[in-house]
């Protein structure tokens, strides 16, 4: 019954270790995502502090979910 008992904290260990790494990486994607300004998706002007959602850079007006999704394809784009 011993080998058992050694299989099973092999078993725990492991899953500990990957649920660890999933977690830590999964927290760094997250403060990445919330500290990267919002951006201009057409001329990428980085539009923070500003109080509505138009590109003092270009003019065009966009709504914060655009903007949110050009920063998060950038950030994808960036890496890879
Ligand atoms: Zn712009």
């Amino acid at each position: 019954m011993g080998v058992l008992l050694l299989v099973f904290l092999t078993l725990a260990v492991a899953v500990l270790f990957i649920f660890l790494v999933w977690r830590n990486g999964y927290v760094k994607g997250w403060r990445a995502a919330r500290e990267a300004p919002p951006m201009c998706p057409a001329c990428g002007y980085q539009m923070t502090g500003l109080k509505q959602c138009r590109c003092p850079e270009c003019g065009r007006d966009y709504t914060l979910d655009e903007l949110w999704k050009s920063t998060r394809a950038g950030m994808r784009s960036d890496r890879g």
